[in-house]
């Protein structure tokens, strides 16, 4: 990467972010999402009237301005007493002055129709020096709450305020967004291709001029996600809290549920932090729909962030501080039926509480689903008619865990799951 601009680090701006953040609870077990291989994305997406988006959508508007400016020393601070000066953002073949935003574009070389298939990149150089934030949607191409939030982030922010940059990309796979997919036209899940490789496969291929031409220019990343086939996420970080760099980043988002989540290889987030760039995802609701709750709720969490590392001084910050989860548990189907739901997406449940009940459409038999352990529903299907071991409600189980008993919890879970099946039939993100 050939960048005029110096590279900094987001570390001395997010340990004194660290020292704020005392009420922070830890995730720990892996978070991890199945995902029906080989199941298309359906039509009909008719969505069950729950009362999902409420409680979300209110917990959005907890946000208080609060009364004295909390004791963060800002990342842009700690930069310009480095003398650094603002600088221009050499990216993609241009030249972003300080103070400006421009519309770029990015087109992977290799394409499979040889005609070039260009996607817009946002970028915004600040009028003063600080890191550089990267805003990643929609590398699954039926996820679109992340374009909205993307759209709604760069549009709130005057590059006059901002110090550093932003780069946005509100549609990552544009080809599978044109024809409302998860994958690439060969069916290639992209994110599990980063950071890709120039002599690879198509997505390999993809995957490394993306990463090559915008990723390698940020210095802190968050990959916009949502639930997979049927499913809704509550809005949700996942971070692999055995990173200290993506630890202090997640207690930049406020009133954010936070799951520890290893991250698969090949993934946006796996490559992007391996490279050096701390990375998380945001995920919020479920594929092919644009659901205003979770967009304002993410877009809240981001803008959230971008205070914490002072790149901007206006102070957002959440009010009540969610609880945080580091343990979950998928519950599934042991039979075949029509899922119907007993519990909303955020609902609190006791262990032995009724989930949902799974009934059988020519036998007429009935079996309840019940939570096997007191929590909260941070992801959950669709009513829908599903198939033994469909993974039907996500319990998030609360924790007070120190950083250090995190490490060891997560050790082992991640022995245990290793083993289990149920761990290993793909992730979300
Ligand atoms: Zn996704």
């Amino acid at each position: 990467m050939t960048t005029m601009r110096p590279s900094y680090a987001l570390v001395p701006a997010l340990a004194a972010l660290l020292s704020l953040a005392t009420a922070v609870a830890f995730a720990g077990e892996a978070a991890l999402e199945p995902v029906d291989s080989g199941a298309d994305l359906r039509e009909d997406t008719t969505e069950d009237a729950d009362s999902r988006s409420a409680e979300v959508a209110a917990a959005a508007e907890q946000f208080v301005e609060p009364a004295e400016t909390p004791s963060v020393v800002p990342l842009a601070d700690a930069v310009t007493t480095a003398g650094n000066l603002p600088a221009s953002l050499r990216i993609l073949g241009a030249e972003v002055a300080p103070g400006t935003s421009e519309r770029l574009s990015w087109a992977a070389t290799e394409l499979f129709e040889g005609v070039p298939v260009s996607t817009p990149v946002l970028v915004m150089n600040g009028a003063m020096p600080g890191p550089t934030l990267c805003l990643t949607a929609a590398v699954h191409g039926d996820e679109l709450n992340g374009i909205e939030m993307v759209r709604r982030v760069m549009h709130d922010i005057d590059p006059e305020d901002l110090s550093g940059a932003l780069i946005g990309v509100p549609i990552v796979n544009v080809q599978g967004f044109r024809r409302g997919s998860r994958y690439l036209p060969d069916r290639r899940d992209l994110n599990r291709y980063f950071p890709g490789n120039p002599n690879g496969s198509a997505a390999a291929r993809i995957a490394n001029s993306f990463f090559e031409n915008v990723v390698s220019h940020c210095d802190a990343l968050v990959d916009l996600h949502t639930g997979s086939f049927e499913r809704a996420n509550l809005p949700q970080i996942r971070a692999d809290l055995r990173n200290p760099d993506v630890v202090t980043l997640t207690q930049g988002f406020g009133s954010t549920v936070i799951l520890h989540s290893t991250p698969g290889v090949g993934t946006l987030r796996h490559a992007a932090t391996q490279a050096g760039i701390p990375a998380v995802t945001l995920e919020a609701g479920g594929p092919l729909q644009l659901e205003l709750g979770e967009v304002k709720h993410g877009v809240k969490g981001i803008e959230t962030l971008i205070t914490s590392l002072g790149m901007v001084k206006r102070i957002r910050l959440w009010g009540d501080p969610e609880p945080v989860y580091y343990r979950s548990t998928w519950v599934r189907a042991d039979s075949g039926g029509i899922l119907l739901s007993d519990v909303s997406l955020g609902s609190t449940v006791r262990k032995g509480d009724l989930l949902g009940t799974i009934t059988d459409p020519m036998s007429n038999a009935r079996v309840e689903l019940r939570s096997p352990y007191a929590g909260r529903i941070i992801g959950m299907a669709r009513n829908q008619v599903v198939m033994p071991g469909f993974a039907a409600f996500h319990v998030g189980i609360q924790t007070d865990q120190s950083p250090a008993e995190m490490d060891a919890a997560v050790a082992r879970d991640d022995e245990t799951s290793a083993n289990d099946g149920a761990y290993i039939d793909g992730i979300s993100e």
